[in-house]
């Protein structure tokens, strides 16, 4: 097991890859109208038709700014729902501590969106004698987009159980909020961005210094099998506005060499796109430094 999270370089910008281990969720939920041959053949499936994932998250460390994006999957599961998701390896805090930083010495937290994968470390167990749920990073204003939040307090069928009250009331009840519509430029070379599709308020991160462009996509490119426009996942809540923005995102990293850093890849956390001769068919390419 590695001793210290991967550190890739935009500039004078560090961003530090930091695991909140893997987990397995159903392939078809990942894959949703894609037949199955297909993703099985990349991606593999347990015994249970399960595949795994990574839950990667990203330290920025611009200047004395620290910028955590999304929270990973965190460790609030009964045993049972551990068994389902088969939670294994270290810890966002585990990582974090590795690297030299407490939860206080974040700034910010942005959530690209508010699923439980992505938001999972946002609040955890107080202590003391209420057992109540707190904000991690007490330090920290947390980022996210106006129409994720209210999203997220207004579920429907098919995102109930992944807009868990519990990741993001400790912090509304905290005020540590920081809503936005849009665009937020958080510190100069760090925008966050609304993309929509996969959720109403769901956004990326851009990361600019140097004359390179790193972007931390969530969910709008979970690993690098959905690098294919049509392979939006069964939980993606407005699919049409996915490809659309996939396919900007793709084209734009492809054609200006943005690095793309990705939630839930074990292999490629963050790599290259080289587009072929096909139009929106694109080859990915492993980023070495
Ligand atoms: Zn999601």
């Amino acid at each position: 097991m590695r001793n210290l999270p991967d550190t890739i370089r935009i500039g004078g910008i560090e961003v530090l890859v930091l695991s909140d281990g893997v987990f397995r969720l159903d392939g078809g939920s990942m894959f949703g109208i894609v037949p199955r041959p297909l993703w099985e053949a990349e991606r593999g499936t347990d015994e249970e038709g399960r595949v795994t994932l990574a839950c990667n998250c990203f330290l920025i460390l611009a200047g004395k700014t620290k910028i955590l994006v999304d929270s990973g999957i965190g460790r609030k599961f009964d045993e049972k729902r551990r068994r389902i998701y088969a939670l294994d390896g270290r810890t966002l805090p585990e990582e974090l501590a590795a690297a030299g930083f407490s939860p206080r010495d974040v700034d910010f937290v942005v959530n690209t969106h508010l699923h439980m994968d992505h938001a999972g470390w946002n609040a955890s167990p107080g202590g003391g004698d209420s057992g109540g749920l707190v904000p991690t990073f007490p330090n920290a204003r947390y980022v996210v987009e106006r129409r994720e939040l209210y999203a997220a307090g207004h579920p429907t069928e098919l995102n109930r159980r992944t807009y868990l009250p519990e990741n993001w009331v400790p912090v509304a009840n905290a005020g540590l909020f920081l809503v936005y519509d849009w665009k937020l430029d958080i510190v100069p070379g760090v925008t966050v961005f609304r993309t929509g599709g996969h959720t109403p308020g769901h956004a990326c991160v851009m990361i600019r210094d140097g004359g390179r462009t790193a972007v931390a996509a969530g969910d709008l490119l979970p690993t690098s099998s959905h690098r294919r426009v049509p392979w939006a996942t069964a939980y993606d809540m407005f699919p049409v506005e996915t490809m659309d923005a996939r396919r900007w995102l793709l084209r734009e990293a492809a054609r200006k060499r943005w690095l793309l850093l990705c939630d839930h890849e074990p292999e490629f956390k963050a790599f290259y796109l080289k587009e072929g001769a096909i139009p929106d068919r694109y080859e990915v390419e492993a980023a070495r430094d």
